[in-house]
């Protein structure tokens, strides 16, 4: 069996089959430093690092390009809000996002091209509209998009003209453009703009990018300087990404250089907290740092993810956290034993069930990246193996080394320190404690818990929004 990956633009399995094997040039939408991500971002984060994993353990040169939008509505309001420059605002956002995807232990994208040092490319994918006569100059001195002029537009969301029209954007300046559908590719600097550092000088006027120019105008820099292509072999995202961004992404380059832009689209679901899509809007808010800083172990996040399919919504919770910690430590408790066990000879049971488990995880994650089969397979695995460990089956070594070639794939072993369910929950209930204690100004009692949870290297902070904790 070959790889087979679903494709938003065909809307069906398909077998995976790039450009020029055994190079894969992949493109994932990166965060927009404004502010943290939270763990909703890191969920499509996570399926395109197993989405990367696979197709190198698969034998795939994969060439990773992960953007990093420091540049556009939100990172501009933040900074003038913070008075700071753009750069001072985004800069410490940047670091967050990488120790972030550090805990997570997501391999870093080969190149992380920035927004605001890829202008001059985005600059030149704009010129090039204009001489195609598929952009054109607003009223308000923007540079438009006339998705007039590009026929097929619309495939990859397939909305109709009617869904687009309301779909559009409905802003000030819907009358500085020919056709309320068209987008803006670069917008003409404003006040806070210039007030930020967030302008830029053009031969169509001083301005700065719009976000699906800044995509675009990277993913083709950037193959074509690692890979000399022009088309990408995956693009991947977050199904919220499909429409507007992804639609326009295409258009752009599709109707500068006529070629494909990229022909295999991937888009995880979303993540819920309590049944809710996780946003800001909705308050649910949850970032990675909050989980770091109470010592949740990454291979447990990992293990909840890849225990719902990547084209299903995930529900977070609490309880599926905890139980996915615990089969977090019972794989790494028979990976101590396999390593313990004195017969590693090469022969025996638990080779041929390390046989089997390793085709098992290749089938499952081939057949669109199936991670919940694939997690069956392990803890089928692990539970066969114990019983042929208590028999004093052979095949201890091969075993290991099997469970160790997958880990390169899942990376669910625990982390030695993280933190076990037992007390987090422990610390929840203290924090309760001292809760209630503070209530009623007992804060002799309220100090002393305090006292308590620091011998336990655990740190208390209050916030407006609760206490905090972490370990020490
Ligand atoms: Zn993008």
């Amino acid at each position: 069996m070959t790889l087979a990956l679903y494709n938003t633009l065909t809307r069906r399995v398909e077998p995976f089959a790039p450009l020029a094997p055994p190079r894969v040039t992949l493109y994932t939408c990166g965060p927009t430093v404004w502010n943290f991500a939270h763990i909703g971002n890191f969920r499509t984060f996570l399926f395109e690092d197993l989405l990367r994993r696979h197709l190198e353990h698969s034998g795939y040169d994969v060439f990773h390009i992960m953007n990093l939008t420091d540049v556009d509505d939100r990172t501009i309001k933040a900074a003038a809000a913070a008075g700071k420059q753009l750069d001072q605002h985004t800069a410490p956002y940047v670091l967050a996002f990488f120790e972030d995807r550090d805990y997570l232990r997501i391999k870093p994208a080969h190149v992380y091209p920035r927004a605001t040092e890829s202008v001059p490319a985005m600059v030149r994918l704009v010129e090039r509209l204009l001489e195609r006569g598929v952009a054109y100059k607003g009223e308000d001195g923007s540079i438009y998009f006339a998705i007039a002029k590009f026929p097929t537009y619309g495939r990859l969301s397939r909305l109709d003209t009617r869904e687009l029209k309301t779909g559009a954007r409905v802003a000030s300046d819907e009358y500085a453009k020919d056709d309320p559908r068209d987008f803006a590719l670069w917008k003409k600097a404003e006040p806070l703009d210039e007030q930020v550092g967030a302008a830029w000088d053009a031969p169509f006027g001083r301005g700065r990018p719009g976000w699906h120019l800044e995509c675009s105008a990277m993913s083709l820099e950037q193959i074509g300087r690692c890979c000399r292509a022009e088309t990408l072999d995956i693009h991947a995202g977050g199904v919220d990404l499909i429409f507007p961004h992804h639609e326009d992404e295409i258009a752009q380059p599709e109707a500068a250089t006529g070629r494909a832009f990229a022909r295999h689209w991937l888009h995880g679901e979303f993540l819920n907290v309590r049944g809710t899509k996780m946003s800001k809007r909705f308050g649910n808010f949850l970032t990675v740092r909050d989980l770091r800083e109470q010592g949740v172990d990454a291979a447990a996040v990992r293990l909840l993810f890849w225990q719902t399919h990547y084209r299903k919504a995930l529900d977070f919770t609490d309880e599926a956290l905890a139980a996915a910690g615990a089969g977090v430590k019972r794989l790494g408790e028979f990976y101590e034993r396999l390593g313990e066990e004195e017969k590693g000879e090469r022969e025996g049971p638990l080779a041929d069930l390390a046989t089997k488990f390793e085709a098992d995880v290749r089938a499952a994650l081939d057949d669109d990246l199936n991670a919940p089969r694939a997690c069956g397979a392990l803890f089928e695995f692990v539970r066969d193996g114990h019983g042929a460990l208590d028999a004093g089956a052979g095949g201890a070594a091969p075993a290991r080394a099997a469970l160790e070639r997958a880990m390169g794939i899942l990376d669910i072993l625990p982390s030695s320190k993280a933190v076990d369910a037992e007390l987090a929950r422990w610390v929840d209930e203290r924090l309760a404690a001292r809760d209630k204690a503070r209530k009623a100004k007992d804060f002799k009692e309220a100090d002393r818990i305090r006292a308590e949870l620091l011998a336990r290297d655990v740190e208390i902070e209050d916030t407006p929004s609760g206490t905090r904790w972490r370990r020490a």
